[in-house]
């Protein structure tokens, strides 16, 4: 008779993520936690000679993810973020050299 099971996962990070539910009210509840986590990390970081700088292990630096991800502004994490930056910029501009050719 009663074979409805109620749906508790919906409206949370846990649905989005583990049951990979994409509806309006998962997908905002993951996003907010992410966004959480974000302000977390951001809090954690350190300030360095006026640079924020993530509390991470050396070798996790120079990387666009934790120049993303933690808000790590060193030298390393910046030049990559820049790099990243300027590749994306490139790969833009011979998308457009490409569909301007086939046009
Ligand atoms: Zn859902
Ligand atoms: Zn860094």
């Amino acid at each position: 008779m009663n074979g409805r099971r109620r749906l508790t996962y919906h409206g949370t990070a846990h649905g989005y993520k583990n049951v990979g539910c994409r509806c309006v009210a998962c997908s905002e509840a993951n996003r907010a936690a992410a966004r959480d986590e974000r302000h977390r990390r951001y809090a954690r970081r350190l300030l360095v000679d006026g640079v924020w700088v993530a509390p991470v292990a050396a070798e996790r630096h120079g990387r666009v993810t934790t120049y993303n991800a933690w808000g790590c502004r060193c030298e390393p994490c910046t030049g990559a973020a820049s790099a990243e930056r300027q590749r994306l910029a490139r790969v833009r501009a011979e998308r457009q050299r490409t569909a301007r050719a086939a046009s």
